[in-house]
């Protein structure tokens, strides 16, 4: 059944292969982003896909975003919280801005996102919010204190909303990846993906956005009524909780 689906951070990387899999699966699909239009647009243009910018960082930001694309596409049915940051550095050496930056966008912009569509779940019994924590927010990281901080807050985010929304139709779960072949990892020098990053995945290889975009769909669609409050693992077995 074809539903309207918002992902955040969803021009590029993680979130641009859980918005075409989530198009895939036949719902209406709307892509945010934050600032880099270059990448939005071509992403549009390739996909067809609508786009929208804005801060998630922002609550003004968010309902307005949000009340936008319930205008042209309709109500929200499927959130997707991918957008997130790093701003790495060991915890001496981390800045309160670094400490903001990443608090702001990977956990307060989960809250932004979620409060201003929850109350149209709840009228309408339906809904699934799915955010995209991080084996960091479950392990903990060096020179991550921020990010893990923020990751973990938001396991415990969606424990707790997985309780007020359960009797109103709506399930609240996360997916947290472990290494995922995306751009960023690409920056990683070969002699430190071979011989550090690699011997920790117990399958030997990075995943593929594509893999964290099919526990999504899954969890956004109607077979998955009866998981809410979980944490999907999709790590190569790197860390079991
Ligand atoms: P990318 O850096 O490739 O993309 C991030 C997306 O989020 C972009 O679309 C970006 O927009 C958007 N974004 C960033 N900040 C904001 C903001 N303040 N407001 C709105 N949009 C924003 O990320 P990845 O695909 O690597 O990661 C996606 C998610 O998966 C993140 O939450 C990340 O923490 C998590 N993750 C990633 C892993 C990996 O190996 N890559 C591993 C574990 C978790 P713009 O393009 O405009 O900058």
């Amino acid at each position: 059944m074809g539903r309207v689906a918002l992902v955040t951070g969803g021009t590029r990387g993680i979130g641009a292969a859980i918005a075409m899999s989530l198009k895939a699966a036949g719902h209406t699909v709307a892509a945010t982003y934050g600032g880099d239009d270059e990448k939005a647009n071509a992403f549009k243009q390739e996909t067809g896909i609508s786009v929208y910018k804005w801060d998630v960082g922002s609550y003004e930001a968010c309902a307005e975003g949000i009340r936008k694309v319930e205008a042209e596409l309709g109500p929200v049915e499927i959130l997707v919280n991918n957008a997130g940051i790093t701003r790495d550095a060991p915890f001496h050496k981390m800045t309160p801005e670094q400490w903001k930056q990443v608090i702001d966008t990977n956990l307060t912009g989960v809250f932004n996102m979620t409060h201003p569509v929850w109350p149209g779940m709840r009228d309408r019994s339906f809904g699934r919010i799915i955010t995209i924590s991080s084996i960091n927010g479950q392990k903990g990281q060096f020179a991550q204190a921020n990010y893990s901080a923020a990751k973990a807050g938001d396991i415990g985010f969606t424990k707790a909303l997985a309780q007020e929304g359960a009797r109103k139709g709506i399930t609240v779960n996360v997916v947290a990846p472990g290494y995922i072949n995306t751009q960023m990892m690409s920056s990683i020098p070969e002699k430190v993906m071979n011989e550090t990053i690699l011997p920790q995945i117990p399958v030997g290889r990075l995943g593929e956005p594509d893999e964290i975009a099919r526990c999504v769909t899954f969890l956004a669609s109607d077979d998955a009524g009866f998981i809410t409050g979980s944490t999907i693992s999709a790590n190569g077995g790197q860390y079991l909780d």
